[in-house]
């Protein structure tokens, strides 16, 4: 294996205990602390897991955290009116919807009733807006979380041919953006994308986003490329055999033995999510009490 192994959850820490220290100096300057609420409508078990982290991660860093849980059959006008009170109330400065809802409330429309200043998922049209237009905003988590671990790797973006697999509203567009405002020269595939294996061969850092188990395979990697995986496909027991049933979009093994970096799954982009949600919480408390961080 030729690779640096890039370790995401060594990153994570770092922002994390940054975050932390931030959330003390804020809470002497204002004599307030920092608030994150989560809304969980249902009881999925992923989405209990994923809010039940963001929670603990909350508390770690010394920020206020507001746990709201619904029940499945909730109607739309219940949540509205738990956003609704989350907007109001001060000692909270951002709001997470934790997606998907059931099927029976409109998703993107309750997404989009988050006001744009505690929306820390940054997932709403006025942040996204923001974003492409290249003006300051709260940008998608996962995504900037991309972009840390290339920036404390120390890879250099400007000029760099960068490629990313997937265009999604919470991934691959966003990823985009984050690029090209770094003067990377983006291209975008997706489904259709006619010679997908070519296109990412010419990348000097390549980003997959699609949610499909080892896709990326070593002749898509040019040698020496970065190569970061943020999918996170769960295989059935007999397809993971006695391994761990997490894998990205890259086949790990394979591609490490070309690329010059590499981010794992588990342990790569997945810790910065939750990181760079209280990086965002700690910059919306900033935004509304008129400061700059
Ligand atoms: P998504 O909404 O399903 O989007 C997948 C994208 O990949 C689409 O743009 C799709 O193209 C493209 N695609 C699908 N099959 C393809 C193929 N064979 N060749 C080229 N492109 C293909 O998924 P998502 O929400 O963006 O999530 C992507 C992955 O990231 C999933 O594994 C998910 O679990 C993971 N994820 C990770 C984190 C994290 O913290 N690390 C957070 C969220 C999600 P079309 O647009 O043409 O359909």
């Amino acid at each position: 294996m030729s690779a640096t192994i890039i370790d995401g959850k060594a990153i994570a820490a770092r922002v994390r205990a940054e975050v932390a220290e931030q959330v003390k100096a804020f809470s002497t300057q204002t004599g307030r602390v920092p608030g994150l609420a989560t809304v969980l409508v249902g009881d999925d078990p992923a989405s209990a897991v994923y809010v039940g982290g963001k929670q603990r991660a909350c508390a770690e860093v010394g920020m206020k955290a507001f746990d709201v849980r619904l029940p499945a059959n909730s109607s739309f006008e219940r949540v509205a009116e738990e956003l609704a009170a989350l907007k109001a109330n001060d000692e909270v400065s951002g709001i997470l919807l934790q997606l998907p809802v059931p099927d029976h409330l409109d998703g993107p429309t309750l997404t989009n009733m988050v006001p744009a200043e505690k929306d820390v998922d940054g997932l709403t049209p006025v942040n996204t807006g923001l974003l492409s237009l290249g003006l300051p905003g709260l940008r998608p988590c996962t995504p900037q979380g991309v972009i840390e671990i290339l920036t404390q790797t120390g890879v250099e973006l400007e000029g760099a041919e960068a490629v990313v697999v997937g265009r999604s509203n919470l991934l691959g567009k966003p990823m985009a953006q984050l690029l090209l405002e770094r003067n990377a020269t983006v291209t975008v595939c997706h489904s259709r994308t006619r010679d997908l294996r070519e296109v990412c061969a010419r990348a000097d850092v390549l980003i997959a986003a699609v949610g499909r188990p080892r896709l990326i395979a070593e002749g898509f990697v040019k040698p020496g490329a970065v190569v970061i995986d943020v999918g996170m496909n769960r295989l059935t027991p007999e397809e993971a055999g006695n391994k761990s049933g997490l894998v990205g979009d890259v086949d790990f093994a394979a591609v490490a033995e070309v690329a010059s970096a590499i981010t794992p799954v588990p342990g790569g982009v997945g810790p910065m999510t939750i990181a760079m949600l209280l990086a965002n919480t700690l910059q919306a408390a900033h935004a509304q009490a008129g400061m700059v961080p």
